[in-house]
Order: C-alpha cells, then sequence, then structure tokens
C-alpha cells in the first residue's frame, strides 16, 4: 500500500511542473514578433520621410531653375535693350558727322564695350548657377559627408535586413519547438490519464478482492477454500501490479526524458531571448545611429539650402546693381544724345553752308588759276634773270675762288714734307741690328725721333706717320691734293727713301690694301661722278720709268722705247712727250687693267724687278680734264705719283761698271729733285728743272700753282739708322727752305749730285750742311733738334722758265 501512495505523489507533483513551463515560451516569441513589427514600421518611417527630403529638394531644384530662367530673361532683356541702344547710336553716327560728334560716338562706344562685359559677367554666374543644382556643392566638403552618411545609411539598412532574417528564422525554430513541446505534453496527458484508469480498475478489484476475502472469512470452512482461491488469485494479481509498477517505472523514466528536453528548449529559449536582447540593442545603436545620420543629413540639406539661397540672393543683388548701372548709363546715353542733337543741327546747318560754297568752287578756281599763272608767269621771268645774273656771279666767284687757292697755296708753301715709318719686318732679321731706333712725340705728330749710334736726334716736318699709320690714314693727309686736281691744279706726290724703306707700299700698296695711287683714282671717280650734273670730266693714265737719265712708257707696245720731252708746239710753253701712251679709264676695273698692263711690261723687261724698281722711278702720270656744262670753261689737273729709286747711298760702298752708273745717275735726279723743290719753296728765280728727267717731265705739275707732297720713306730698325738720318735730313732740309711772309729768297745754293752722295749727316747738331744754303746769319730754329732756315728775300718772283 505505501509503495502505491509514494508511487502516486512524484508522478502527480511532476506534471504540474512541467505544464507550467509551457505557456511562459508564448508571450517571448510574441515580444519578438511585436519588436520586429515596431522595427518594420520605423523602416517605413524612415524611407517616408526620405522620400520627403527628395521631394523638398526637387521643389528647391525647380525654384532655383525658375530663378533662373528668371535671370536669364533679364539678360536676354538687358541684350535686347544694348542692341537697341547700339542700333540708336549706330542710326545717330549715320545721321551725324562731325568731329563733336565723333567725340560723343567715341564715348557711347565705349559705354557700349563696357555694357557688353558686364553683360558676358553676368551671364557667366548665371553658368555657374546653372552648374550648381547638376553637381551640388561639386567637391565641397559638406557633400562629401552626405555621400558617407549615405553610404552609411545603406549599410546599416542592410544590417537591419540581415538581422530581420536571422529573428525570423529563430523566430521559425521557437515555433517548431513550441510545437513539439505541445505535443509531448499531450502524449504526457494521455499517458497519466490511462495510468489513472489502470490504477483505479486495479484498486477497485483489489477493494473487490478484500471484501470477498472478509466474507470468505465469515464463511469458515468454504472460505479456506476460498482463500486459497484468492490467495492463488492474489499471487496473480501481486503479479500483475508488479508488472504495472514497472511500466509506471518506464513512464515515469518517460517523463523524466521528457523534462529533461523541456528543460533543454527552456534554455535555447532563454539563449534565443538573449539573442533577440543583443539584437534588439543592436537595432537600437543602429537606430540611434540612422538618426544621427538623418539629423546630419539634414543639416547638410540645410547648410546647402541656405549656400543655395545665399548665392542667389547675391546673384540677384549683382543682378540688380548692375541693372541699376545699366539703366544709368542708359541715362547719361540718352543725355548724350539729346546733346548731341544741337550740334547735329549746326552742323547739318555747316554742311548746306559748305555745300553752297562747293558749288561755286569751280569759277573761284578758273580765277584763281588765272591769277596764278600770271603770277607763275611773272615769277618764272624773274628768276630766268636772276639766274642770268647769279651765273655771272658764279663764274666770277670762280674765277676768285681759283685766285684765292692760288693765294692759300703761295702763303701755306705750296710744298709739304711728310715722313712715314714702316714697322719692323720679318726680312729685318732678329738681333740687335733688328731693334727699333725711331720714336715719336706723343703730343706733337710732326716730330720724330732718331737713335743713331747712341745719340738721340730729333726731326721736324710737316706730319710724321708712325708704323701703326694705316693705308687710309696717309691717304686722308694726301686727299685735299688730289680732289684739287679736279679744279684744274697739278699735283706731285713723291715717295722717297732707301730701298725697302716701304715707297712702293705707301705708293702702290698690296692688292687687299691699296696704296695712294688707287685711293687716288677712286676718289678721283667719285668726285667727277657728283659734279657730273654740272662737268662733263676724262680722266686719262700714263705710265712711265727713269732708269738711267732713260724715259721709257710702261704702257706702250715697245716698252724699250727711248722717249723724249719736248715744248709744245702751239707756243703755250707746255711740254709733252710724244709717243707717251694715255689710256682714258672711267672705273676702278679700268685703273687695275691699266696697272697690271704696266707691271707685265716692266716684268718682261727686266728679269729681277725688285732690283731694277728700286734704280728707277716709277710714275703714274692721271690728267684730268673737265668741261663745264653751262660755261663751256675748260680745266686740266695733272697727279703725277711717283715712286722714287732708292736713295741709299751705293756710291760709298765702291761699286764699279753698271751698279756705279746707275747709282750716279739715281743720286743726280734726287740731287736735282732736291735742288728744284729747295728752289720752288724759297721762290728763286731759277728753278733748274733741267738737271735731270724726272725734274724736267714735271717742270709744269711742280711750278706755278701746283702742289708737291713728299712722302719720305724711313726704316725703324737700328741697322738702317745711317740711312733713316739720311732720308730725314734731306726731307727737313728741303721743308726747311721757307718763305717768310713778304719775304721771298732769289738765291739758293743748289745740291750737286756729288753732294747729295757726300752729303754726311751733322748728327749731334741735326743741323744739315750749310754749305747748301749758305745764307749767313739766317739760320733760325723753332725748336731743339731741328732745322728752320728763314730764306732772305730777292725781290720778285719771276715766271718760271720753261
Ligand atoms: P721700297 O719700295 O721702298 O723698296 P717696299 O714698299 O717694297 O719698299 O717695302 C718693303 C717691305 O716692307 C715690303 O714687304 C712691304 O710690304 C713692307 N712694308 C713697307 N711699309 C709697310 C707698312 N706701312 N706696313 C706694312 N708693311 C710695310
Ligand atoms: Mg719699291
Amino acid at each position: 500500500m505505501n509503495v502505491e501512495k509514494t508511487g502516486g505523489r512524484p508522478f502527480g507533483s511532476g506534471r504540474c511542473s512541467s505544464l507550467s513551463g509551457s505557456p511562459g515560451a508564448a508571450p517571448v516569441v510574441h515580444r519578438m514578433v511585436e519588436a520586429m513589427s515596431q522595427l518594420r514600421e520605423e523602416k517605413a518611417q524612415l524611407q517616408e520621410e526620405l522620400v520627403a527630403l527628395r521631394e523638398r529638394l526637387a521643389v528647391r531644384d525647380s525654384e532655383q531653375q525658375a530663378t533662373s530662367t528668371q535671370l536669364q530673361n533679364q539678360v536676354e532683356h538687358l541684350k535686347e535693350k544694348l542692341i537697341s541702344q547700339a542700333q540708336e547710336v549706330s542710326r545717330l553716327r549715320s545721321e551725324l558727322g562731325g568731329t563733336d560728334l565723333e567725340k560723343h560716338r567715341d564715348l557711347l562706344m565705349v559705354e557700349n564695350e563696357r555694357l557688353r562685359q558686364e553683360m558676358r559677367r553676368c551671364e557667366a554666374e548665371l553658368q555657374e548657377l546653372r552648374a550648381k543644382p547638376a553637381a551640388p556643392c561639386a567637391g565641397c566638403e559638406h557633400s562629401q559627408e552626405s555621400a558617407q552618411l549615405r553610404d552609411r545609411l545603406s549599410q546599416l539598412q542592410l544590417e537591419v535586413a540581415e538581422n530581420k532574417g536571422l529573428l525570423s528564422e529563430l523566430n521559425l525554430e521557437v515555433q517548431q519547438k513550441t510545437d513539439r513541446l505541445a505535443e509531448v505534453e499531450l502524449r504526457l496527458k494521455d499517458c497519466l490519464a490511462e495510468k489513472a484508469q489502470e490504477e483505479e480498475r486495479l484498486s477497485r478489484r483489489l477493494r473487490d478482492s478484500h471484501e470477498t476475502i472478509a466474507s470468505l472469512r465469515a464463511q469458515s470452512p468454504p472460505i479456506k477454500y476460498v482463500i486459497k482461491t484468492v490467495e492463488v488469485e492474489s499471487s496473480k494479481t501481486k503479479q500483475a501490479l508488479s508488472e504495472s509498477q514497472a511500466r509506471n517505472q518506464h513512464l515515469q523514466e518517460q517523463v523524466a526524458m521528457q523534462r529533461q528536453v523541456l528543460k533543454e528548449m527552456e534554455q535555447q529559449l532563454q539563449s534565443s531571448h538573449q539573442l533577440t536582447a543583443q539584437l534588439r540593442a543592436q537595432i537600437a545603436m543602429y537606430e540611434s545611429e540612422l538618426e544621427r545620420a538623418h539629423g546630419q543629413m539634414l543639416e547638410e540639406m540645410q547648410s546647402l539650402e541656405e549656400d543655395k539661397n545665399r548665392a542667389i540672393e547675391e546673384a540677384f543683388a549683382r543682378a540688380q546693381v548692375e541693372m541699376k548701372a545699366v539703366h544709368e548709363n542708359l541715362a547719361g546715353v540718352r543725355t548724350n544724345l539729346l546733346t548731341l542733337q544741337p550740334a547735329l543741327r549746326t552742323l547739318t546747318n555747316d554742311y548746306n553752308g559748305l555745300k553752297r560754297q562747293v558749288r561755286g568752287f569751280p569759277l573761284l578756281l578758273q580765277e584763281a588759276l588765272k591769277s596764278v599763272k600770271a603770277e607763275i608767269g611773272q615769277a618764272i621771268e624773274e628768276v630766268n634773270s636772276n639766274n642770268q645774273e647769279l651765273l655771272r656771279k658764279y663764274r666770277r666767284e670762280l674765277q676768285l675762288r681759283k685766285k684765292c687757292h692760288n693765294e692759300l697755296v703761295r702763303l701755306k708753301g705750296n710744298i709739304r714734307v711728310i715722313a712715314r715709318v714702316r714697322p719692323v719686318t720679318k726680312e729685318d732679321g732678329e738681333g740687335p741690328e733688328a731693334t727699333n731706333a725711331v720714336t715719336f712725340d706723343p703730343d706733337d705728330d710732326s716730330i720724330i725721333h732718331l737713335l743713331h749710334k747712341g745719340k738721340p736726334v730729333s726731326f721736324e716736318l710737316d706730319k710724321v706717320f708712325s708704323s701703326q699709320a694705316s693705308q687710309q690714314d696717309v691717304f686722308q693727309e694726301v686727299q685735299a691734293l688730289i680732289t684739287s686736281c679736279i679744279d684744274g691744279f697739278n699735283v706731285c706726290i713723291f715717295a722717297y727713301g732707301q730701298t725697302g724703306a716701304g715707297k712702293t707700299y705707301t705708293m702702290e700698296g698690296t692688292p687687299e690694301n691699296p696704296g695712294i695711287n688707287q685711293r687716288a683714282l677712286r676718289l678721283l671717280f667719285s668726285e667727277v661722278q657728283e659734279k657730273a650734273s654740272d662737268w662733263e670730266y676724262t680722266i686719262t693714265v700714263s705710265a712711265a720709268e727713269i732708269y738711267n737719265e732713260v724715259l721709257r712708257d710702261l704702257l706702250g707696245q715697245e716698252p724699250q722705247e727711248k722717249l723724249e720731252i719736248r715744248l709744245c708746239p702751239d707756243g703755250s710753253g707746255q711740254l709733252y712727250v710724244p709717243g707717251l701712251t694715255e689710256f682714258q679709264v672711267q672705273s676702278v676695273e679700268d685703273i687695275n687693267k691699266v696697272f697690271e698692263f704696266g707691271h707685265t711690261n716692266r716684268t718682261t723687261e727686266f728679269t729681277n724687278l725688285n732690283e731694277h724698281s728700286s734704280r728707277s722711278h716709277a710714275l703714274l702720270i692721271v690728267t684730268v680734264r673737265g668741261v663745264d656744262c653751262s660755261t663751256g670753261l675748260r680745266t686740266t689737273g695733272k697727279l703725277n705719283l711717283v715712286d722714287l729709286a732708292g736713295s741709299e747711298r751705293v756710291g760709298k760702298s765702291g761699286a764699279e761698271g753698271s751698279r756705279l752708273r746707275e747709282a750716279q745717275h739715281i743720286n743726280k735726279s734726287l740731287s736735282a729733285l732736291g735742288d728744284v723743290i729747295a728752289a720752288l719753296r724759297s721762290r728763286q728765280g731759277h728753278v733748274p728743272f733741267r738737271n735731270s728727267k724726272l725734274t724736267y717731265l714735271l717742270q709744269d705739275s711742280l711750278s706755278g700753282d701746283s702742289k708737291t707732297l713728299m712722302v719720305v720713306q724711313v726704316s725703324p730698325v737700328e741697322k738702317n739708322t745711317s740711312e733713316t738720318l739720311y732720308s730725314l735730313k734731306f726731307a727737313e732740309r728741303v721743308r726747311s727752305v721757307e718763305l717768310g711772309p713778304g719775304s721771298r729768297r732769289t738765291e739758293l745754293g743748289s745740291w750737286s749730285s756729288q753732294e747729295h752722295l757726300e752729303w754726311e749727316p751733322a748728327c749731334q747738331t741735326s743741323q744739315p750742311s750749310a754749305r747748301a744754303h749758305s745764307a749767313p746769319g739766317s739760320g733760325t730754329t723753332s725748336r731743339p733738334g731741328s732745322i728752320r732756315r728763314k730764306l732772305q728775300p730777292s725781290g720778285k718772283s719771276r715766271p718760271l722758265p720753261v
């Protein structure tokens, strides 16, 4: 009986506890579902808000579009106004035409240009505004932030969707477990009901058995039998009981197992609750983030909105200001137009007046032309008579000029002596013999110093050219002489000096650097060209040489033929050389041909030209003949360019035979030249022209108004100092024969050829031999070391004998 009682109680209490757990799971799931639906609602709300915001943005965009179109309309309007103004201005411009109006027009054009620029600016701003909605705040930090927020939002939305999926899966699981629980509970209920029925039946049978036993005990013997039967039956019942107990045990085990399962399920439910709570927390976090992002986005939108509004307002204000300025300009233009109108009226009046004047102009012009013609005729007559007068005066002036020139030449002294020192050359060699012995005075270009045998000697000439002087420098000095040839003067230029001192270089020069000869002819050509309008000139050239007192034609067909100097048969007293070839030259090419021809003649004639040329005098005779086209006046000028034979004193070195003869001839002719020049310079009565072929040939060119220049060539090196000293003494001696103002010397000792040879330099005093020009007490020196001899007057100068 005890067993029955204890077995029944635990079963009953176990059933109660298992039944109280199953209704608790349903509310949790319910709450989760509720939370889910709440989240869904919130999401829908957010989406709605987003849509609303988008709509607002669209509205703003359309508003902005409207503003911009409005602004564009305004700009269009302004453009139209401008165009109309420009048309009006152009109309006015076409109507008007005066100078005052042009100023106004210019002003209007400037204003117009300015207005155009403003309009262009407005258009640019408009373009900017248009560009803004298409790319809101492109590149600004707000837009970047909002894009980030949008990205974050979409991320969060994705996460929410994921969580929702997870939640729904959990819900499904919970549902399944709840169903299984309900099933297990149902089965447990059935088992319990079955067990209760069995117990009921068994207890009823037990009670029946007890009652039967008791009745049987009361009935004694039969009862014993009955008891025995009952006992037999009771063992059967006991077996049935133990069976039912075993079954009960099995059921209890099953219930415990079910409880275990329930417990596990409860734990699972618990964890799913926790998961749900976590998810909720996450969702709450996402929501707050969403909220924040939303807030930021709203702020962003707000600031963008404000920016946009501000920009629109600013643009609008600017447009208004510009509009105002345009209006003001318009007003200015209008007032300008008003002021222009009276000017236009006066201009029209002026124009009409001018028109009337122009109509009457041809008549006036004819009259004026008539009177002017008469005036011009009169003026021409006057000019003609003036011209005649001027021509007469010109001719007189020409005569006067020539007279003056003659006088000037007479006063200045028509013989000038200059020196030119050649540079030291390779041919001079090296060593003490080749050292420089010549120096110059830096302050006076007419002084030259020579160191001879250790003693300094100085000379004064008309000019001294140092070794640095160029061909052009030298030519500059002689230029005036050459041009005077065109005016009909005779000119002689001599190059004097020892062989190798640079005579030929100075006269002929080199092809690259020509000397006086070629430069003189070039100058003559250019001068003649300049005068070509009034004068007709012909320039002819002859070339001759004098060797051993024999004159030869260098341009003739037979150069070896001896030429004679004769008096002109016309009784003019002029000399001429029959058979001397004359070439007319017109250009530099002609000169070159002539020179070349002369050179070839000389080369073929003499095998050693250098030696020969140093022992002969070479003459280039240029004759310039001119005719004055207006007067018929004729002039003839002769330019004699002479490269003299070497002045070195060969006789002293004991030369013999032909060499001695050559030297004697050279010395004779050079002495004669010295004599003639001295005689001329001192205005001597008798000039010994006939003492040599050279002086005789040049008689015309040395006498009268003619001019002579002696270029004394000097070698600078030590070994030549003796000859240099000799040359410089010769030069100074020629020069020192000077004419004092109003005083003339009639007599002067001549230089014999012997003297030319034997004249030794007086180095220390630098005083030339007094024998040559003995004029007692007349010697004066202008500066130390120089010789200057004043010559005494001797009465009138005679015309030079022929
Ligand atoms: P000359 O005719 O007196 O015998 P050259 O004219 O033949 O002497 O000159 C002798 C040398 O010196 C030539 O080689 C010449 O080129 C040279 N010479 C002379 N004078 C000059 C100068 N001023 N500059 C350069 N070289 C010169
Ligand atoms: Mg020479």
